[in-house]
This record gives C-alpha cells, structure tokens and sequence, in this order.
C-alpha cells in the first residue's frame, strides 16, 4: 500500500493492534500521529518503530473521550502535518463481568471509550476531511460486537454502536470522496487478551475455523487496505478479520 503524502491519526497507537497499524500506515509511507491514554514510553517506541520504517512520527497524549482533548489532538496533526487523510478510531477498553454484577461505572467507562470516543474522533476530523474532498475512516468493532459475549455486554454494546455509526457516517459523507468502514476482530494476541484466563481461550479455540489466535500484523493489514486509495469505492461495510469465527 502506498501512503506517501497521507497523514494517519492512530488512536490507541502505543500497544497491539493500534501499533501494528501504526507500522503498516508508516511502511506504506504516512506520516503518523498516534495518541495514547497513559503510557508514554510505549507510544514513543511506536514512533521510533514508525521512524525506523523511514515515516514522520507524532505521539500526542489523549484521552478520545474528552472533546477537548481530541480536539486538541486533531490540531496537533494539522499543524504538524497540515492535513488530515485517514484516522483509524483504534482506542479501546474492556471491563468485563457478568451483567447483574457489573458496575455502572464498568458500563460508562467501556462506552465513552470504545463509543463515543470513536463518535468524538470522526466528528472531529469530518469537516477536514469534506473540506479535502479526501478522506477515509476506519473504526475497530469487534466479533464480539456481532455474534454477543458472555461477560462482555457493555463491550458488545460499544463495538455493535461502533458498526452503526460506520454506515451512518459512510452515507452522510459518501458523497465527499470520504469513506467510512469497520474492521471486526476476532481473538488477536495483544495485551487486552493476555489478560483472559487460560481456560477462557481454551473454550475459545474451537469457535475459530482457523484454529489459531490472530496477530495484531493481521488486523493491521485490513486496515491499511481499507485505508488505501485502492478501496475508494468500498465504504460502510465491516470486514470480520477473524480466522472465520463469526461466518
Ligand atoms: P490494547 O489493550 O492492547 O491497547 C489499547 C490501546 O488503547 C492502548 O494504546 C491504550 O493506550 C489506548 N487507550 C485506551 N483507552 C484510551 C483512551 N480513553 N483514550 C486514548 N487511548 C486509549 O488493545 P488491543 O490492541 O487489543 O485492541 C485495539 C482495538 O481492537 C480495541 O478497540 C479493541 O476493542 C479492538 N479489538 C481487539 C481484539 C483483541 O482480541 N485484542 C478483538 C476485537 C477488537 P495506553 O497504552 O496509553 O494505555
């Protein structure tokens, strides 16, 4: 994929999947500003990891829940940059447990972060993006935001509002060369889910034709193809990178 001349706002770009996509944007090219929640020596070794594929590297802290703080986000890529052409709403969080347990404050946390944070970001660059009459979006739902998970119902919640929101947001700006479209993992290797119990990924193996765990190189490269040039015509769709869990 070729990116050279495109700027990519990465949120969630310091671990997992969102630096696996970092590297692929800046491999093709990109200058790449990536934001985190909290841990800053992981967001700047994906910036090193992006500079040493040869791309320009910003890493901005932001919490996508805060309007402000995106808002400040997205001003930071334009003056460093000067434009705005992809942004992957990659950030997420999980505060699983069973519903007649789980806390109200488990429920709020997960949809400010997984949902509206993915509603502030695209608000934040729409403008932008019609303006340049150029534009692609691509927002992380998840398996688990189609097919339902035990445990996991604010979760499901956020990432099946996240699938909405694309096809929504893919009619209003369609017309402006802006697409909007959702990748949904399934079970991919990464911090979120070494967290799992053991006995939790056993049960989960068999649910999964291929018959192995996802690496986050293998959500990133459905992302980087959803933000390429070559899908101008492929816009509110969602792209299950998932070993065939959810067929
Ligand atoms: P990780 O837990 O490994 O990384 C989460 C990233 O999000 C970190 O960069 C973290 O920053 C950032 N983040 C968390 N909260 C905020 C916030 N409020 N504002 C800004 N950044 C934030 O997650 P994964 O790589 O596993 O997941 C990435 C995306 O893919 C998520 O949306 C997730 O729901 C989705 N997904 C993951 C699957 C999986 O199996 N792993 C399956 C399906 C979907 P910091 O490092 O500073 O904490």
């Amino acid at each position: 994929m070729n990116f050279a001349g495109k700027t990519a706002v990465v949120t969630g770009g310091s671990r997992g999947i969102g630096r696996a996509i970092c590297e692929e944007l800046a491999r093709g090219g990109a200058n790449v500003v990536l934001c985190y929640a909290g841990r800053a020596e992981a967001a700047q070794e994906t910036v090193t990891a992006c500079e040493d594929l040869g791309a320009k590297a910003l890493a901005v802290q932001c919490n996508v829940a805060d309007e402000a703080q995106v808002k400040a986000l997205m001003d930071a890529a334009v003056k460093e940059f000067g434009r705005i052409d992809i942004l992957v709403n990659n950030a997420g969080v999980t505060r699983d447990g069973l519903v007649m347990m789980m806390k109200e404050a488990d429920f709020d946390a997960v949809i400010d972060t997984n949902l509206k944070g993915t509603f502030l970001c695209m608000k934040a660059v729409s403008r932008i993006m019609m303006k340049q009459r150029y534009g692609r979006i691509v927002n992380l739902s998840s398996v688990v935001g189609l097919r339902g998970n035990a445990g996991q119902v604010n979760y499901a919640a956020s990432k099946a509002g996240v699938v909405g929101m694309t096809k929504s947001l893919a009619k209003e700006l369609a017309s402006r060369g802006v697409t909007v479209n959702a990748v949904a993992p399934g079970f991919i290797e990464t911090d979120m889910t070494a967290a799992m119990p053991q006995a939790a990924k056993d049960a989960m193996m068999p649910t999964i034709p291929m018959q192995r765990l996802g690496a986050p190189e293998d959500v990133a490269k459905a992302v980087a193809f959803l933000a390429s040039d070559e899908a101008a015509y492929v816009t509110g769709q969602v792209l299950a990178v998932d070993g065939g869990m959810a067929m």
